[in-house]
């Protein structure tokens, strides 16, 4: 068991018992890290209660008092990066320097928030017509519900809250059941940084669906900022809809990885390893499919494959480790019964292929070729090490292929030629293009989908405006 962890939920700025507790476990190795507060139906309505009656007071704060919190939260996480990387690498098995990559990436959500908290601005204008001025500004939405997933731990928990509370909105979080950890270390860190009594408050239920029900069917939860699966996503935009709750959704992805017959094969080959394995593939904008043009097909799959071959596997903690533990053993066998059935219709295993013997949730990164065009693995999200890749004839096949799926997260696109690729950019049914790079992600750009991918973005400065309403007085002089 790790010691000085916060274990119990936080409401109204009390660390509270809940109505049970769970172990959370360390995936890589099955050991118990700590015993968490499980909560339950008077937990969640006490969460709301706690969120409501701070709402008015955060939303008059002055936008310097929320910057300068969200500041001092940015800067206690950077100093204490090292135990709060070890902390998601213990409880999500991912390797420690994608954990401290995660950090500074989480951190920094609340140093870009901090700045947009004092640069909300409204809008002051005359009516076409002439007959009356128009007078837009900005108020927070209120109490605002954000649900994160087990993946980023930090960096989504930071997503939602920063902006929340930039916003003016009060908050629930309530983190995945599988990696609460994280999400308390960095309540504790907001409260040490400032933030009031019932502005930030956590629960962990595992009654998940009945007691986020009960959360959105509440009149005071004004929104919900969700990320997760689409199927989950579907559910909870249909619970939203009896109190009409505004919601902002960062569902699944199925990212095409386009190598045109110009590509830099090296420089393909480093952001295919980026875009496949950053964080073990368990993320959203992990590469998922890999469409190659015929021409550099051979000298793709064979440096891809040797370099994937070459990732170390191992405990998470070990510094050697490349890459560590899935965060589950059902997750695992998920991945493993995809490349078995991708085999099964025809693939050729390029590089691993095959789950190892002995204790922990580990698969190894793994290169598919001759995968058939219309192999499941190639429809689902993989969320792990794998990369099916199939060789195309042409751009539009390999666009056709990557628009054919009711996703539209992120599309990863590289060619020699600017044009080329920002004409295919604009052709690609996707929130995000990530052109010539492995990775798009920044807290000041907007992330975001289309398609059953998502409503809304995060980051940039649209981000903040998720947790605002525009407000519209229409006034004569
Ligand atoms: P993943 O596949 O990444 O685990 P999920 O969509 O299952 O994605 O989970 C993302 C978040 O949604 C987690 O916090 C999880 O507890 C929560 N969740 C899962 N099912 C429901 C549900 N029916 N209602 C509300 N939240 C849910």
């Amino acid at each position: 068991m790790v010691a000085d962890l916060r274990t119990r939920q936080l409401i109204s700025g009390r660390w509270e018992d809940g109505e049970a507790t769970s172990p959370v476990r360390d995936p890589a190795t099955g050991e118990v890290i700590a015993e968490v507060v499980v909560s339950g139906t008077a937990s969640c309505a006490a969460a709301v209660d706690a969120a409501d009656e701070a709402a008015a007071a955060w939303a008059a704060t002055p936008p310097r008092e929320r910057s300068e919190i969200l500041r001092r939260a940015f800067e206690l996480m950077l100093a204490e990066r090292d135990q709060l990387a070890a902390l998601i690498t213990r409880e999500n098995g991912k390797v420690l320097a994608d954990a401290q990559a995660e950090l500074t990436y989480a951190a920094e959500f609340f140093r870009w928030f901090a700045e947009e908290a004092v640069r909300i601005s409204g809008d002051f204008r005359s009516a076409p017509a002439g007959d009356k001025r128009i007078l837009v500004t900005h108020q927070p939405v209120g109490v605002s519900l954000l649900i994160t997933p087990w993946n980023f731990p930090a960096a989504m928990a930071t997503r939602k809250l920063a902006p929340a509370l930039a916003a003016g909105c009060t908050t629930i979080l309530k983190p995945a059941p599988e990696t609460p950890l994280t999400a308390l270390a960095i309540a504790d860190v907001l409260q040490r940084a400032g933030v009031p009594d019932g502005v930030v408050n956590v629960v962990n239920p595992h009654d998940v669906g009945p007691l986020v029900s009960q959360m959105l069917h509440d009149p005071r939860v004004r929104n919900l900022s969700f990320t997760g699966s689409t199927e989950v996503g579907r559910i909870l935009l249909e619970e939203a809809a009896d109190q009409v709750v505004r919601c902002s959704m960062e569902l699944g992805g199925n990212a095409p990885f386009l190598v045109l017959s110009d590509a830099d094969v090296e420089a393909a080959v480093s952001g295919a390893m980026v875009a496949k394995m950053r964080n073990g593939g368990a993320a959203c904008t992990a590469a998922n499919r890999f469409y190659v043009a015929s021409e550099v097909a051979d000298e793709f799959i064979t440096r891809f494959g040797a370099t994937m071959d070459g990732i170390r596997l191992g405990p998470g903690l070990d510094p050697a480790s490349q890459l560590g533990s899935m965060v589950s053993l059902p997750e695992r066998d998920k991945v493993d019964g995809l490349v078995k059935g991708a085999v099964g219709a025809g693939a050729q295993v390029v590089a691993g292929g095959r789950a190892p013997e002995g204790i922990g949730a580990f698969y190894p990164a793994t290169v598919l070729a001759d995968v058939p065009a219309t192999a499941g693995i190639l429809a689902t999200e993989v969320f792990g090490p794998v990369a099916p890749v199939v060789i195309v004839s042409s751009d539009e096949e390999a666009v056709r292929y990557a628009n054919a799926t009711e996703f539209g997260l992120i599309s990863y696109v590289y060619t020699r030629d600017m044009r080329r690729g920002l004409r295919i950019a604009e052709e690609l049914q996707s929130g995000m293009v990530a052109l010539n790079r492995g990775v798009v992600s920044d807290p000041a750009a907007p992330f975001g989908g289309i398609k059953q991918s998502g409503i809304g973005r995060e980051g940039g400065f649209d981000g903040i405006h998720e947790f605002l309403e525009s407000k519209y007085v229409a006034f004569e002089l």
